[in-house]
């Protein structure tokens, strides 16, 4: 077996490591800064407080943004970053914050627009502003990650984009900045988590370091979410929630995620269904078609998170989803055959086949059927 690992960014972990946020900027050679984040922190001071303590190095804010950014908003972030002078910027956020930020650093250095590079495969010019990525949740792993995951809603579209201009150059990842999410979206991003964690496993472009890190992150999800859900401020599960995202963003980054992230793209872009809630509607389907792929990797995986089966595997995967609010199914969509038709054909996205079993269209549409049954 042959297999490369890198990992670019430097990784600032613990409570409180906010406060690092300007010396950090500096360490970058930043002298003015942009700070992207959502509205959230800026109606609750946390960003307010993070300018007033940079001595002048953060000079502008960004908060025009949805969740799932779309390619217009990358595109005015990039202008502001022009028109200001900008020289570095700080994402603090969640997934979207990150990704967004990720784009626009790379947009607003080298011009032009970011829809040339958003599912077109051409790939991002190398020059970009330093980014420093600070996580809100427990969830995505952007902050280690080269994706960028964008919407173009005009025309229907979400897709992640991957250049190595996207690795930030520094993650603060301090879990008290995730003791504000609502338990929605603690659930939510816990789910993406173990998605991102199990799919990086099972990858057809696995490879050792990335699966030791995978089961790590996994037995964390199991083991610390449901306490994050119904304890916000439990420090302990906020600190391993966000070990655990972290440690997934560099479990499936190389080996990429496979068809739970595949099929959360239309479930998202059609239904509105959360990235992280998306992915866990399918992963316990996939984990029984996958039981037996990959020499018996995914029996492997199964047996390292202490069950017995894989099939003992996805009905934990199920329990935890019902224990934290999270959907199990679609019945609710009422969807019918062109529903269904369509959400078989977006789902036949590149990740897919990373999957270790051949996932067709007819597998695709039985799935979908059966849990359009379900609660
Ligand atoms: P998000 O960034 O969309 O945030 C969800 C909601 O929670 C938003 O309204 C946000 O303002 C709010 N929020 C975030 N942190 C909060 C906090 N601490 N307190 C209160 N509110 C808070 O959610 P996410 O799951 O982190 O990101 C999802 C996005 O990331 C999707 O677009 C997904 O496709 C993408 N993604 C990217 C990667 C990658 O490697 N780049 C990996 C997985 C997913």
């Amino acid at each position: 077996m042959i297999w490369d690992y890198d990992e670019p960014v430097a990784i600032r972990f613990g409570a409180g490591r906010i406060a690092e946020l300007a010396e950090a900027i500096r360490s970058l050679g930043g002298t003015t800064c942009l700070l992207v984040t959502s509205r959230h922190f800026v109606d609750d001071g946390t960003a307010q407080r993070l300018i007033d303590q940079s001595d002048g190095v953060i000079t502008e804010v960004f908060s025009d943004f949805s969740p799932n950014p779309d390619v217009t908003q990358v595109d005015a972030c990039a202008r502001l970053i022009q028109a200001k002078g900008i020289d570095s910027v700080v994402a603090m956020g969640g997934g979207s914050a990150m990704d967004l930020a990720k784009a626009a650093a790379a947009i607003g250095a080298s011009g032009g627009t970011i829809t040339a590079y958003h599912g077109t495969g051409v790939p991002v010019p190398p020059k970009h502003l330093p980014l420093i990525a600070a996580p809100t949740t427990a969830g995505t792993g952007s902050e280690v990650t080269c994706v960028s995951v964008l919407t173009n809603r005009a025309e229907g579209r979400k897709a992640p984009i991957n250049s190595d201009v996207f690795y930030p150059a520094i993650a603060i990842v301090d879990p008290e900045l995730t003791y504000s999410m609502p338990p929605h979206v603690t659930a939510s991003c816990g789910m993406d988590v173990l998605s991102q964690a199990i799919e990086g496993y099972w990858s057809k472009g696995h490879q050792p370091i990335c699966d030791a890190l995978a089961v790590h992150a996994a037995r964390l999800v199991f083991q610390w979410l449901p306490l994050a859900y119904a304890e916000p401020l439990n420090a302990q599960a906020r600190a391993k929630m966000c070990e655990a995202s972290v440690i997934a963003g560099l479990a499936f980054t190389l080996p990429k995620t496979t068809s739970s992230h595949a099929c959360s793209f239309p479930l998202t872009n059609l239904y509105g269904i959360a990235h992280g809630e998306a992915c866990g509607v399918t992963l316990d389907y996939f984990a029984r078609i996958n039981a037996d792929a990959a020499d018996g990797r995914v029996r492997d995986l199964a047996q390292s998170l202490g069950f017995g089966s894989v099939s003992a595997m996805a009905d934990a995967i199920h329990e935890l989803k019902v224990r934290i609010g999270l959907r199990c199914g679609l019945a609710d969509l009422n969807l019918d055959d062109d529903d269904i038709a369509d959400l078989v054909r977006i789902s036949r996205h590149p990740n897919l086949y990373n999957n270790p079993v051949e996932i067709t269209d007819a597998m695709l549409e039985e799935m979908y059927r059966d849990l359009a049954l379900r609660d």
